[in-house]
């Protein structure tokens, strides 16, 4: 099974795609954590994905569609992948749709997370990941429960990414309104699109999605 998460920045698209990952064996492709790794390794791709980030706009379609190309000829994506972060524009979808068709990897659902834009800056403004096992965190919303160190792995370094901070957050919404929300119209015309609470606490937004998913299977 083949899924996208669409949704502004802070939605929850990450902490979703992992659950999903987890509960359906799942591939997690991040197109924003794989630019996060370039920028990390200082490759050329790295050194202007940096500043492309931190101005809080879009990377060159071209790029991505090579990028994502690569990243789901990989074996581990066989088994179905989870798309968050891409596509982003209409010609990302575009070239998505011909490389599923190519590929005979068909897409199951389009899945939006709908969030007031109010809460988004709120939300993006205050999370980080643990650095070893990155598990995601909040300062209001889900503190560690033991104050620096992570629930999950025991680890003590924790990463807060570049562009969530309150100047870039606005740029990023007003790219995902202005060129990845046409997306919306453009998969409810194919009838993939389904909407659910993003508002919702994080459970019941995982119990929205399963119940589109239906249960796992084995
Ligand atoms: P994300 O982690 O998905 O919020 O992505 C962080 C940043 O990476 C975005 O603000 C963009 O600058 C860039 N980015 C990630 N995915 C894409 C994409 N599919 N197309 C263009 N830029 C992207």
């Amino acid at each position: 099974m083949n899924l996208i998460l669409l949704g502004p920045p802070g939605a929850g698209k990450g902490t979703q795609a992992k659950l999903l990952e987890e509960r359906y064996g799942l591939a997690q492709v991040s197109t924003g954590d794989m630019l996060r790794a370039e920028v990390k390794s200082g490759s050329e791709l790295g050194q202007k994905a940096k500043a492309i980030m931190e101005r809080g706009e879009l990377m060159p379609d071209s790029i991505m569609i090579a990028m994502l190309g690569a990243r789901v000829a990989q074996p581990d994506a066989s088994r179905g992948f989870i798309l968050d972060g891409f596509p982003r524009t209409v010609p990302q979808a575009e070239a998505l749709d011909v490389l599923l068709r190519e590929t005979g990897m068909p897409l199951a659902h389009v899945i939006e997370l709908q969030v007031d834009d109010a809460a988004l800056v709120e939300r993006i403004s205050g999370r980080f990941t643990c650095a070893k096992c990155g598990e995601g965190y909040h300062d209001r919303f889900k503190a560690c429960r033991i104050a620096g160190t992570c629930d999950k792995c025991g680890g003590t370094e924790f990463i807060r990414r570049a562009d969530d901070n309150a100047a870039t957050v606005g740029a990023r919404l007003e790219a995902y309104h202005r060129q990845t929300a046409p997306l919306l119209p453009y998969y409810g015309a194919q009838g993939k699109l389904r909407v659910v609470d993003g508002m919702a606490e994080m459970a019941e937004v995982s119990r929205q999605i399963e119940a589109i998913l239906g249960a796992p299977r084995g």
